[in-house]
Formats: C-alpha cells, structure tokens, sequence
C-alpha cells in the first residue's frame, strides 16, 4: 500500500480526484506539480503540505513561493522541478496526471527512480511505449494504469498464471476495450462536421479534463487507448477489440483461451481506478455508493463505426504499423485538439489533419526517445502550418 505520492498533474481532473482518494486513506503527499493554475496548486500545498511543489515556469514559481512563504515547502520549476518531483526519495508512488507527450520526462524521471508508477498519462505510452517498458523492467519500475479500461483489464488479469500474447501458448485470448461512443454516437461523419466545442465537452458519462473529451468524441481516445493496451499488456494490435457499450458500467474484459470472459464492472468514478493503484495488490473500502446492479439499464454491446469515426480507424492503422506512426498520430491530434478547444478549426477538421500529418510525416523505426521526439514535433508543425 502506498504511503507517500507524488502526484504530477495535480490541479487537473485526474489529479484532483487523486487527492480525494489521498484525503479518504490518508496518504501523503511529497510532492505536487501543475503547469498554471496557481490558486488551485496554492490551495493543495496548504492542505497536503508537500516538501516540494514544482511549476513549469519562472514567473509562477517566483509568485507561489512569495506566497507559501509561511510554509517549509520548497518550490522549483522547470524540467528540473518536474523531474525532482518524479524522483522524491520519501514517494513510493509517483502519479502521472499531466495531460500530453509534456508526461514522458517526468514518467522517464520516475521509472529511472524505480518508483511505482500509477500512470494516467496515456500518450507517454502512445509514443514511447516500447522505450517506456523497456526502461520499467531495466529499473524495475511497476506500472500500474489508472486509465479505467486498463485498469480494468489490469484488474481482469490477477490470477492469470500465463499472461504472455506471443508465441500462442499464453492464457490470453483477446483483450476487449470498452468505449462509450461519446456524445456523437450515432451521428454520421458529415452530421457531425460543424459541431462545436461546447458539444463535444458534452460526454454522456464520464466527466473529465477538456482535451480528453474532445478525443472521446471523435474516439482517437480508443484508439490511443488501444495502443496503450499493447504497450502495457504486450498484446499485438489484432488481439485488442475495441467494443461500444454505451452505459459504461462494463470497464473493459478479458477473453482467455478456454472461452471464459471475465469483465470488470463499477460506476464510472476515476477513482476507483485511482485507488486499486495506490493500493494493489490489496483493495480497501470506497466511501463511493456500490453498484446497484438491479437499477442497472440494459448492458448493450455493438461495434464501433470506423466509416464516422476515423481517428479510431487512423490509430488502428498506426498500431499495426508501429514505429513512430503513433507519436505522429499523437502528436497531430494534441496539436488539432488545442486549435478546436481554441475555436480555431471545426470538430471535422481534427481528423484531416490528423491524416494529413500522417501522409506528410514518414514513419522510422523508434529506437531512441530523440526518434519520437522529432516525429512528435514534425507532426505538430504539419498541423499548426
Ligand atoms: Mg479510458
């Protein structure tokens, strides 16, 4: 069980509600770390009283340390700081909330420290996914998802003795990732050129940060999610089915090779997710309300439409092509979120852009963290240009 955290992303959606769990089982926090928000980083530092909080920049570190001036808590900045964070000697644990690839050098810093990652941070995997695992069984480092999907099949797999995908031979059949659909399920591609911001921060179930919202309702967010199964469960992409259930009650399941499915099922609450990896491999009490499965709507099941939806099919492709397609995938829908969240560009335009970077940007082969990097970044000009 995890006693101390450091929780990087702390003023966002994941990282607020890791503070909830935090304040519940009374864990303690060694270090916070957030990009802007300073009131809020404020706020968490006078009640958590971390040894240190880090920000991105000069200008709001130099305000927030004029501000806890009353406190013994040290403030830096920089990657420096993120990194000094990541690698606190009293954390056990280090949470990666930040949103985007700007997670892969604290996660690295982490990993490096041996620490338990619980890890939040999808695209870090998305992009570097094989250096990031790589690097996890050189230090030693557990990784253990807080993506409610991965988490679930994380969940579905204790007990399993025989994990391995390849050769044939594993206890695993398949791996299936529920999605909700978003708000625009149903919809065909043309219906759901124009929409705007305010109706894609609408999602049916779960409440989340704003550039996650935006990918659940054009579904890249399954398809990062699908590659993110893959690098975590060392699945090949033909062995994950990427399932819509709109009611979101089923996380995600496990197939095995005797035909048995074993599903994970709760109301959606990040916290849950939050909690199992703060403390696996034990479970302790929620103060949630349970499931009541008797007040449950009807389960429903049904595959997705790629034809509407094609970030999903995009992400697919780049999952079976690998290399640096995916940073590139990852790197033009950051880069088309943030012009559609500014009210820039349309919701139809995410996805051309996106494949417009793809065309645009060759795929190599992702040996080192520099080869991501510069597709990561090639993409992103490919959009912003
Ligand atoms: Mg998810």
């Amino acid at each position: 069980m995890t006693k101390t955290i450091s929780l990087l992303g702390s003023t966002g959606s994941i990282g607020r509600q890791t503070l909830d769990v935090c304040r519940e089982h009374g864990v303690a926090v060694g270090a916070l770390t957030a990009r802007g928000s300073i009131d809020r980083l404020e706020q968490q530092a006078r009640e958590f009283q971390p040894r240190l909080v880090a920000v991105y920049e000069l200008e709001p570190a130099l305000e927030l340390k004029r501000r806890l001036s009353d406190l013994d808590i040290e403030v830096a900045y920089g990657l420096d700081g993120l990194r000094r964070a990541a690698s606190l000697p009293e954390s056990d644990t280090v949470v990666t909330a930040v949103v985007g690839m700007a997670g892969l050098w604290p996660t690295m810093a982490a990993i490096e420290a041996g620490k338990r990652i619980a890890l939040a941070n999808k695209e870090t995997l998305v992009c570097a996914g094989e250096l990031v695992m790589e690097a996890a069984r050189k230090y030693g480092a557990e990784i253990i998802p807080v993506d409610s999907e991965h988490s679930a099949i994380f969940q579905c797999l204790q007990g399993c003795r025989d994990r391995r995908a390849e050769p044939a031979g594993g206890e695993v059949k398949r791996l299936l990732l529920t999605c909700s659909g978003g708000p625009f399920f149903g919809l065909s591609r043309y219906e759901m050129a124009a929409k705007t911001r305010a109706d894609a921060l609408r999602h049916p179930n779960w409440t989340m940060g704003e550039k996650i919202t935006v990918d659940c309702a054009t579904l890249m967010n399954k398809g990062l999610e699908l590659i993110e199964a893959m690098r975590l469960f060392r699945m090949p992409p033909e062995r994950v089915e990427v399932v819509i259930h709109r009611q979101s009650i089923i996380h995600s399941m496990v197939e095995f090779c005797d035909g048995a499915i074993l599903a994970q099922m709760g109301t959606p609450d990040m916290r849950l997710p939050i909690r199992y990896a703060l403390t696996y491999p034990h479970r302790v009490m929620s103060p949630l309300p349970p499931l009541d499965l008797l007040h449950c709507p009807p389960l429903t099941f049904a595959p997705p439409d790629l034809e509407a939806f094609p970030c999903l099919k995009m992400a697919m492709e780049c999952a079976r092509a690998g290399g640096t397609s995916c940073a590139v995938l990852n790197g033009a829908n950051e880069a088309a979120v943030s012009l559609f969240l500014r009210e820039e560009i349309p919701f139809g335009r995410i996805p051309q852009l996106v494949a417009r970077a793809l065309d645009a940007v060759p795929s190599q082969p992702a040996r080192t963290l520099e080869d991501v990097l510069d597709a990561d970044r090639l993409a992103r000009e490919c959009v912003q240009g």
